[in-house]
């Protein structure tokens, strides 16, 4: 099982749990280190800039690992195990040093053990150190007995420290072999969100962090196999551990400065869970290869404007297929669906767009539910590299029109002439009309009347303690701003309680029918109109439901009804504000923006 758990530099405790470090090995090839020569290793009282060279008797053929600790300030020179438990037990309430090494080392602080330990420090310019050391716990003379934890202590009181060399871990020097090819200064502020974190999705946030980027959020409800390593970025060692862990230790292996928030979970648990994990991100990238949660994370996304990048390798790891979205900008996952079905019934379609197949069988077991393909890892890296690098370029600024890119190792005729080996095929799909995810609502404003709103606040100041509302009458302009010439009070037969609202049918109608006579064209049904007995309104479930019923009835010859809520102070009835949205087909909803015409002229006065 995996147990190394780095700490991010952001931690609020002041030392990590144990982890473990790379470092030399401290051991010949043939055998312990001679504790006679320990004297000639060289010692901790220079911590800063220190130039001292591994002793002889490290070889450096063989990686060991060693416990390290994170700790909040710099070192004062020590030589013994005595000195080195009080700077790790330092300015900490709890524990003096002791029970963090007998946490992590165990049974393995034996008389005549050798040991790599490392601390983690803030150095005097503002960079991190590792102070790696190696230490000797002095053999028991007489006879061999169970030692009780006094005893273990004062033996290790006793153990020789030497240092064997400081490593700088600065982030300017990470990132030094990045300069000119990398704009670090606008990368380090993006944050990214991964939902995938398999062969593809672990790789490429490796090579984004070696790009600069850092800030990620790693989503996967999935464990590490043995049979995953050969396409991971996870070792075998590893087996058993959340993705999201080997991943994160994966990352700040590389770059400790890196913040790293882990989900453990589905991204698609919910609808509300997967808009708050995209919510923050600058670029969220899927590697899922999983339809529905590919075309889930593309209707929120969609709806909250957030940019995706899906990337997916396809027959066996030899193409690798990269789309990216930009809401507004690019055909949406639901577009690129209705094209594919298009093509099957033989529409026309845009000529970059291949379709690719899978060949049956090829399905080696499933795991979890999740059918297991084999793939050739060296292939996969080919679509992990071309993932990073688009995303990279989008979070540059420099990715330009295009959003969808094909890359193929070998010839494959049967998709299309173009696909030779190893080329990328780069092209810029556009948008299917009248798509219904993506396409935008006709109305993005409305625009209330002072009449209407006068009527509003009239109602609702007779409603306190319950909800009221009507209907908006008016006409949308051509460019897309509904203007409401009246709201209807709710009629007599209206049902209103403190979280229900039903107008009276016959009255909004008789209302609506006598708007047509008055006003001709501008005198057509808009949408709704209630109040909710809270501060910050927004439509209930019941709300989106009547509205998206709307939206698709046809007797109401409204293609994207509009909906206000005013916001109510319960015990007053006041108004504390009045929000709008629209519902475009689709079962979509946008908030959009309310102007009120009494506002517009009390301003201009
Ligand atoms: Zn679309
Ligand atoms: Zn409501």
């Amino acid at each position: 099982m995996a147990s190394c758990v780095s700490p991010s530099p952001k931690s609020p405790t002041a030392f990590s749990k144990g982890s473990t470090v790379r470092s030399r090995s401290h051991a010949t090839k043939h055998g312990a280190i001679d504790p006679s020569n320990t004297s000639k290793q060289s010692s901790t009282s220079s911590l800063e800039n220190s130039t001292l060279a591994y002793p002889h008797e490290i070889a450096r053929n063989r990686i060991v690992f060693g416990h390290w600790w994170w700790i909040e300030h710099e070192p004062e020179p020590f030589h013994n195990g005595e000195g080195f438990l009080k700077e790790l037990g330092k300015n900490q309430d709890d524990d003096d040093g002791w029970n963090k090494l007998t946490g992590s080392l165990g049974d393995l602080l034996r008389g005549g053990s050798n040991h790599i330990l490392a601390l983690n420090y803030p150095s005097r310019t503002g960079d991190r150190k590792w102070l790696v050391l190696h230490v000797l716990i002095p053999s028991i003379r007489g006879k061999k007995r169970d030692l009780n934890d006094r005893e273990k202590r004062s033996l290790f009181n006793q153990a020789t420290i030497a240092a064997i060399k400081v490593h700088g871990i600065s982030p300017t020097v990470l990132q030094k072999r990045n300069e000119g090819v990398v704009d670090n200064s606008l990368v380090n502020q993006k944050k990214v969100v991964l939902i995938g974190l398999g062969a593809l999705g672990s790789q490429v946030a490796e090579l984004l962090v070696k790009a600069g980027i850092s800030n990620f959020t790693l989503c996967d409800y999935d464990y590490l196999e043995t049979g995953n390593v050969l396409r991971h970025v996870g070792g075998v060692h590893e087996f058993g551990a959340t993705k999201t862990a080997v991943v994160e230790h994966r990352i700040l292996e590389i770059n400790p400065y890196v913040e790293v928030t882990r989900i453990d979970e589905s991204a698609v648990k919910s609808l509300e869970f997967l808009r708050d994990l995209m919510a923050s991100s600058d670029l969220v990238i899927s590697t899922t290869a999983d339809e529905n949660v590919e075309m889930t994370i593309n209707r929120i996304a969609i709806l909250d404007q957030k940019t995706v990048l899906y990337g997916r390798s396809l027959r066996r790891g030899s193409i690798g297929r990269v789309f990216l979205v930009r809401p507004g900008k690019d055909p949406c996952m639901q577009c690129i669906a209705h094209y594919m079905e298009g093509k099957l019934a033989g529409e026309e379609y845009p000529t970059d767009l291949f379709l690719v197949w899978e060949e049956p069988g090829e399905v080696l077991f499933h795991e979890c539910g999740n059918p297991v393909i084999a793939g050739s890892g060296m292939d996969l890296s080919f679509t992990a590299t071309l993932t990073a690098r688009v995303a990279l370029d989008f979070l540059q600024g420099g990715i330009g029109k295009s959003n969808h890119w094909l890359w193929s190792r070998k010839t494959e005729s049967d998709i299309n002439e173009r696909i030779k080996p190893y080329s990328t095929i780069v092209s810029t799909i556009p948008r299917r009309e009248g798509c219904p995810t993506c396409e935008e609502p006709e109305i993005d404003a409305v625009l209330l009347s002072a009449e209407a709103e006068e009527t509003i606040h009239e109602e609702v100041s007779k409603s306190v303690g319950v909800e009221t509302g009507g209907i908006l009458i008016g006409y949308v302009t051509e460019t897309g701003q509904a203007v409401v010439l009246r709201a209807t009070p709710p009629g007599t037969n209206a049902t209103k309680s403190a979280s229900i609202f039903r107008r009276d049918v016959v009255f909004v109608q008789s209302e609506l029918d006598k708007a047509g006579d008055e006003w001709g064209d501008q005198g057509q049904y808009i949408g709704e109109w209630h109040c909710h007995l809270e501060l910050e309104p927004k439509p209930s479930a019941t709300d989106i439901t009547s509205l998206v019923g709307i939206s698709e009835a046809p007797n109401y010859h409204s293609r994207c009804p509009v909906m206000i809520i005013a916001g109510t102070e319960k015990e007053t009835g006041e108004i504390t504000g009045l929000f709008a949205w629209a519902f475009p087909p689709g079962g979509r909803v946008y908030p959009i923006t309310l102007n009120s015409e009494s506002k517009a002229s009390g301003d201009s006065n």
